[in-house]
């Protein structure tokens, strides 16, 4: 026998590692920090929002979407991978209620951006700022991430029915 349908709010995750590259622009949550970055725009925070995205609607990964593999998707503007997790969940009926994100670095400095990142990712993701909160962390000295050598972002989000 086949379960109901989930039909009320849903909570996603999505964690997205990126190593810190010389000689690329460190993006992160939509904009451009003065700081060196990696894969494909090096957007990790817009990678793990897109799977909290995909993952709260129950659908694929950003990896199966666009996978590595493919040239097209190398140095694709991650806003891309935003604009179709929401064109996602929007067919199945979903919007954003919120966005949560931590940004565990000891690259760049993540508090006096945090102001730009929320405005940006709030209008990539068409909801208010309010609704999109950014939290940066130091790795207490841990690790090969404690010697600046990349990013790790967790983000959650949750998707409230439609009507
Ligand atoms: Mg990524």
């Amino acid at each position: 026998m086949t379960q109901p349908s989930c039909t009320g709010p849903r909570i996603g995750l999505g964690f997205d590692l990126h190593r810190l590259e010389e000689a690329r622009p460190c993006r992160l949550g939509g904009i451009t920090l003065d700081h060196p970055a990696g894969h494909s725009d090096g957007d990790a925070v817009l990678h793990a929002v897109t799977d909290a995205l995909l993952g709260a609607a129950g659908l694929d990964d950003i990896g199966t979407l666009f996978p590595d593999t493919d040239a097209a998707n190398k140095d694709q503007d991650s806003a891309v991978f935003i604009q179709a997790a929401i064109d996602a969940i929007q067919k199945e009926g979903y919007r954003i209620g919120n966005v949560d994100i931590v940004i565990a670095t000891e690259g760049p400095r993540i508090a006096p951006s945090r102001p730009a990142m929320r405005e940006r990712l709030a209008e990539l993701l068409g909801i208010p700022t309010n609704a999109v909160n950014v939290k940066g962390k130091t790795l207490e000295g841990m690790g090969a991430l404690a010697k600046g050598a990349g990013v790790a972002v967790q983000a959650i989000c949750l998707l409230m029915p439609k009507r």
